[in-house]
């Protein structure tokens, strides 16, 4: 049954232990619970496992509801079907343990599978979008439970239907994942092709457990105690730049254009990695400032260092944009969702 509970502090439910109240909070267990929470019509944000989210001091002045739909794993032939709820990396390790290919550099992400095509995770050389088949939500606007395909959830690097044009309006309970027996291990990742050796073709599941242990030497697996995983994983996006951007960066720097680190991205455009432009603009490991701070482990992980409130990063996170802005004319983008109303 349906219980509502108020005055419940969100920093607990985050990764980065900030945030505070929510006014009314509920445990979803069932699609049919969702829709009775659904008759509250106030304010409201969808909580998974709380792994990308930065929540304002404030808290939430509405109704957040703790999606944890869980139950068992339905396989058909080349299809899995899984509850939002499911925790993701358990997922990924169940899919590996049988062999199947598609989701193994996706090991050790945190947060639940109801999370995972909002922003399209990626890491290491894969995106959910990949495999993801199909998503079943039930959409605010027509208020019904509906199945997007693939293709209508617009994937992007980072990106979706559901955090772009129709932010707020659906709620996954369930993902339809199709892995295709024929794919291999995807090794195109560096630090994956080093771990393995060039000629290696091992089996997902010895991926998943080396993936999971590079997250670990860079603070991007949650270990119990571990102070670099109070964070919400990268804090700002890679930014995707058309080529004439690169020329400003190589003046500031006095380096040629062909020493700056980037990716091919859609449109001719390149994507330069957000963690090299933080070191270059002087922003190192372990930088700190007040109660926030960098991971001693990862430039791009804003962390708590163990009682920083939102103010605190929003002050390291305004810095950090500033002086990337004015010396490079690029502009980052937060990575963690912020309930606001
Ligand atoms: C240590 C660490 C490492 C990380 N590494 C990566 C990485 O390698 N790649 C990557 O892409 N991300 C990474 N992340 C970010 C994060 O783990 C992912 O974005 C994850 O998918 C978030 O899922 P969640 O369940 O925790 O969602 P939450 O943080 O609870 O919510 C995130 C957003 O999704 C919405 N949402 C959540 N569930 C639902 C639902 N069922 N229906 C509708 N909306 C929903 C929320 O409203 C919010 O807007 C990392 C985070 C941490 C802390």
């Amino acid at each position: 049954m349906l219980q509502i509970q108020e005055q419940i502090r969100l920093g607990p439910h985050t990764t980065l232990r900030i945030g505070g109240p929510a006014r009314f909070y509920a445990e979803i267990a069932t699609e049919a619970e969702l829709v009775e929470a659904l008759e509250y019509d106030g304010p409201l944000f969808i909580l998974g496992g709380g792994s990308n989210l930065l929540v304002p001091d404030e808290g939430f002045p509405g109704l957040v509801l703790h999606l944890a739909i869980t139950g068992p794993i339905v396989t058909r032939e080349n299809e899995v079907e899984v509850p939002a709820g499911t925790e993701w990396d358990a997922l990924v390790l169940h899919l590996c343990r049988q062999g199947r290919s598609g989701m193994e550099c996706l090991a050790g992400i945190p947060g639940l599978v109801g999370g995972a095509p909002i922003q399209n995770i990626g890491a290491y050389g894969q995106e959910a979008a990949e495999t993801i088949h199909s998503v079943r939500a039930y959409d605010r606007e027509s208020k019904k439970f509906v199945t997007l395909p693939r293709e209508a959830c617009r994937f992007a690097y980072r990106s979706s239907l559901f955090n772009t044009t129709a932010r707020n309006r659906y709620i996954v309970t369930q993902v339809t994942f199709a892995l295709d027996p024929e794919v291999k291990p995807n090794l195109t990742y560096a630090d994956l092709r080093k771990h393995f050796g060039p000629d290696a073709t091992p089996a997902p599941l010895e991926v998943y457990h080396a993936v999971r242990a590079i997250r670990a030497a860079k603070g991007m697996l949650l270990v119990e105690g571990d102070p670099d995983c109070r964070s919400a994983g990268s804090f700002f996006k890679n930014p995707v730049v058309p080529p004439f951007a690169l020329a400003p960066i190589a003046a500031a720097l006095a380096i040629p254009e062909e020493r700056i680190p980037r990716y091919p991205a859609s449109g001719g455009n390149l994507k330069l990695p957000a963690a090299w432009l933080l070191d270059q603009a002087g922003f190192h490991k372990s930088f700190a400032l007040g109660e926030a701070g960098i991971s001693s482990k990862h430039t791009l992980a804003l962390i708590n260092r163990g009682h920083a409130t939102y103010a605190d990063i929003a002050a390291l996170r305004a810095l950090i944009v500033e002086t990337v802005a004015t010396r490079f004319g690029i502009t980052l983008e937060q990575e963690p969702v912020e309930p606001h109303v």
